[in-house]
């Protein structure tokens, strides 16, 4: 049976709309078809290839990694060298504050430990979260979700969780004394990149410690020098309790982890029994690939060009289909008026070599998230793309 076909009969679908691309190798900004056709990659496998695919570091360090061992142990019982240099090199990346790492598998899981240690922490059991947040799929992150949609399906999920508006300082008193965290992403990712002001995450850090409630950001999509900074919270000069990353984190690797202080991630160990446990939490051929990723992103000063990179995507995505580009570094939604104007542009793009989609909460919106590595030509080309596809579906 043709691949195409096993796809679609034994593979679990996940969207009406399947981009369906078959992919034989990645390599940098470039992703080669099955069919020998080169395409640039605008998503990075949705916030993940930050450093390009198969970056030769990252594919250097797994190898040596698999040379020496696989799987030893569940997390945190051995000492396993990757694990304990990213711990390290993490905390390097972070305030003084943010000085303990758990690492997981996945955003998700993150996003679960970092609500489950909140709770143990405060013993509070109330969450704060935003509308139209994203922050995973596993029942405890879709609680925390701010998307009703996605979540209907689903009920009962997590009691004791409040919904409120991003961005919205008058909504900041729902944080009580009765609320263990606030979990909110740095920028709204899957919302279309919403953003935030400085004086919001500012007013939100001093509600946090009026009321002793613990804000934890999200820096899923948004950590890694997406932004231009290493972590986007870097943008606003505050200091979270807790962080949750992934995604970019292991350079194509699956990994994630939430990173607190020392003593509030003690919390976990006040009773065994009540733990958080894992097997591969912190596989380390991940962890050697994400320690790699870190190392490449500050030799290769990835940050530093990111905002003229996306300075030169807005420059030359001029078009009067275009409504709005939002963008925190190369982390942008370029904004069309409907599902029904984009999609048949996003087929053409992806017809003519360019692959971009759009987000699980703003379908009108054109996901651009490249490899940080784009250089000003490939921007060139795949904007000349875009705007060749959106003239060639003009009505
Ligand atoms: N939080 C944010 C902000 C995300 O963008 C995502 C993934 N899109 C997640 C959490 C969940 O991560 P994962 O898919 O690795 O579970």
């Amino acid at each position: 049976m043709q691949n195409r076909q096993l796809f679609l009969s034994h593979l679990a679908q996940t969207t009406d709309f399947p981009l369906m691309i078959e992919i034989e190798r990645a390599e940098g900004v470039y992703l080669h078809g099955a069919d020998g056709k080169r395409y640039i990659d605008l998503i990075s496998g949705i916030g993940v290839s930050n450093i390009g695919h198969r970056h030769p570091k990252v594919i250097q360090a797994i190898q040596a990694q698999l040379d020496k061992y696989l799987h030893l142990m569940v997390y945190g019982e051995y000492i396993q060298t990757p694990q304990v240099q990213l711990a390290k090199a993490l905390c390097d990346t972070l305030p003084a504050g943010l000085d303990n790492v758990y690492l997981v598998n996945s955003g998700s899981e993150a996003v679960e430990g970092a609500l489950k240690l909140a709770k143990r922490h405060t013993n509070r059991r109330e969450i704060v979260s935003c509308i139209n947040a994203y922050h995973g799929s596993s029942h405890g992150a879709l609680s925390v979700g701010g998307n009703e949609i996605f979540k209907r399906a689903y009920r009962p999920l997590l009691p004791g969780i409040k919904n409120i508006k991003f961005g919205d300082l008058k909504e900041l008193v729902s944080i009580t004394k009765g609320t263990a965290a606030i979990i909110i992403e740095t920028v709204q990712g899957e919302a279309g990149i919403r953003i935030a002001d400085k004086e919001y995450f500012h007013s939100l850090r001093e509600r946090c410690d009026e009321t002793g409630t613990l804000l934890v950001l999200d820096e899923i999509q948004t950590g890694f020098g997406r932004t231009g900074k290493f972590w986007a919270f870097q943008h606003d000069d505050i200091v979270p309790d807790m962080i949750v990353c992934a995604k970019g984190m292991g350079g194509g690797m699956p990994i994630g982890a939430f990173i607190a202080n020392k003593d509030i991630m003690g919390s976990l160990k006040t009773n065994p029994l009540l733990g958080h446990i894992t097997t591969f939490g912190g596989h380390p051929v991940s962890a050697a690939a994400s320690l790699a990723t870190i190392r490449v992103i500050q030799e290769e000063q990835l940050t530093e060009k990111v905002e003229e990179k996306a300075a030169l995507f807005k420059k030359l995505l001029i078009h009067p289909e275009i409504k709005y580009i939002r963008n925190k570094g190369l982390m942008m939604a370029v904004e069309f008026e409907t599902f029904e104007v984009l999609k048949p542009i996003i087929d053409t793009c992806i017809d003519m070599g360019v692959v971009t989609d759009w987000f699980l909460f703003c379908d009108n919106a054109m996901r651009i998230a490249p490899p940080l590595t784009i250089t000003p030509s490939q921007i060139e080309e795949a904007c000349a793309v875009i705007i060749q596809a959106i003239e060639s579906n003009r009505k």
